[in-house]
């Protein structure tokens, strides 16, 4: 076996949208860096594949050029519109993403298999200041005064030094189980299934991905996203508690639904299911828990930021990257890698930015317990066109959104305030 030693500033363990992200801004501010990955692009990873203005937005700030790219090919990264709620009872209820929109908008979200998303991002992330390992497997991680990981990549021993390591490893994080040790596994966990389906009818005409909270599912819902080339993403998520309170069967549960569901049933009629369904965690964002310490931070899944209402997780791993980025940048000039300084530098600073949508999306995952509230504010909302722009307001305005988690917002809509 080659034996190598390479002394660097950050190591980042782990090449989806979390370590990219993290990847890019280390390139932008002329870090050197190494990223390790276990996996060879393109690869699969288990997810509803539909990507948030966050997502784009992160992309913009990265390089805007990459971000006009996605926009041009719409035929490969689907523009979606809005999003359509069904209700417990049936009722659903389509609200656009944008409701002051005009012809030269660009739509805010979009779809794409992240089988493609996740190789497009890795292809981005060569620069003069970041080595890549990909198809490496980690022999060890050891923590002195610097971080030290032995890898093995292409039967070649590889030994790499650095003051911080961001694990970015995904919702099984090696870096969380072996650095934040009183706190090894996410506190609130959520099961998802995912297939692919073609030929699925009666999509919206602007691509509207639909959230369907069937009662046997609350809190969680099934889903349907329109995907490029006539293709559906089509998937359950779930808490983890729920599935084994109640017993529940999910792939049986979501393969019912699309068999016997009244309103979905007819749309399956005549798609065909490609290749296997596949289950992943997601590792949620119910509360804030510690995210750094001595020597290292965790982004991503790794870091349990998952949108506990959304399931959103994709926009908050390439943007926790961009903040871990930014917060080495900040100490790298102080060497100071300390549990204290990383806090102040990155903790603070993400939960500043957004932990307040995370608060509001926790307690209306917890709302989704109520079946009755769900259906109150759907009718409601049916009828009056105000109500339905407050919330396709929503999804921009975090001040509004808020309005959502309060009782005096269903009182006003019970009254027709
Ligand atoms: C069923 C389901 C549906 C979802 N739907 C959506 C959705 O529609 N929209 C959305 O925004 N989010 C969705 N999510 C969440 C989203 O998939 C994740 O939040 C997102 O992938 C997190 O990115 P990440 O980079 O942190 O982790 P990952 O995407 O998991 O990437 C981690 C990377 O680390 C690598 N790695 C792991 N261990 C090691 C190791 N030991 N050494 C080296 N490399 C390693 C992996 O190979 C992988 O490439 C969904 C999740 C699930 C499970």
């Amino acid at each position: 076996m080659n034996n190598q030693t390479i002394e660097t500033q950050v190591v980042i363990i782990g090449a989806g949208p979390a370590g990219a992200g993290a990847s890019f801004f280390l390139s932008k501010y002329k870090i050197p860096h190494v990223v390790i990955e276990k996996s060879t692009f393109p690869r699969d990873k288990v997810c509803g594949d539909a990507c948030s203005g966050k997502t784009a937005l992160v992309i913009n700030r990265a390089n805007p050029e990459w971000l006009t790219e996605i926009l041009n090919q719409s035929t490969e990264y689907l523009p979606s519109w809005g999003i359509k709620f069904v209700a417990p009872n049936g009722k659903a209820l389509d609200i656009p993403f944008s409701p002051n929109r005009t012809e030269d908008s660009k739509a805010p979200g979009f779809t794409v298999p992240r089988f493609d998303f996740d190789d497009f991002l890795f292809r981005k992330i060569p620069s003069p200041y970041c080595t890549i390992y990909e198809g490496a497997s980690i022999e060890s991680i050891e923590k002195g005064e610097k971080v030290t990981v032995v890898i093995n990549h292409n039967g070649a021993a590889i030994t790499i030094h650095a003051p911080i390591i961001i694990g970015a490893d995904g919702d099984k994080s090696m870096v969380r189980k072996k650095f934040l040790s009183e706190n090894t596994v996410p506190k609130t966990y959520a099961v998802g299934l995912r297939a692919y389906y073609e030929g699925v009818t009666g999509m919206h005409n602007e691509n509207f991905i639909e959230l369907h909270f069937l009662p046997e599912v609350l809190p969680g819902y099934l889903w349907i996203f329109p995907l490029p080339h006539g293709k559906a993403n089509v998937g359950v998520g779930i808490l983890s508690e729920t599935v084994r309170e109640k017993k529940i069967n999910l792939r049986e549960q979501m393969l019912s639904a699309i068999k016997n569901n009244p309103d979905i049933a007819p749309r399956f009629a005549n798609a065909t299911l490609e290749g296997k369904i596949h289950g992943c965690g997601l590792p949620l964002a119910m509360e804030r828990q510690p995210l750094s310490g001595d020597n290292f931070m965790l982004c991503g899944d790794a870091a349990a930021l998952i949108d506990p209402f959304s399931g959103e997780g994709i926009g908050n791993a390439l943007y926790s990257g961009m903040l871990a980025a930014m917060a080495v940048n900040e100490v790298l000039p102080e060497q100071n890698f300390s549990a204290d300084r990383l806090r102040i530098a990155y903790d603070d600073v993400l939960y500043k930015r957004l932990g307040d949508e995370l608060k509001i999306s926790a307690t209306l995952q917890r709302l989704c317990k109520y079946p009755w509230l769900f259906n109150f504010v759907v009718n409601k909302a049916h009828k009056s066109p105000s109500l339905r722009n407050t919330i396709s307001c929503m999804f921009t305005d975090m001040d509004l959104r808020q309005q959502l988690s309060k009782p005096s917002f269903y009182l006003k809509i019970l009254f027709n305030r």
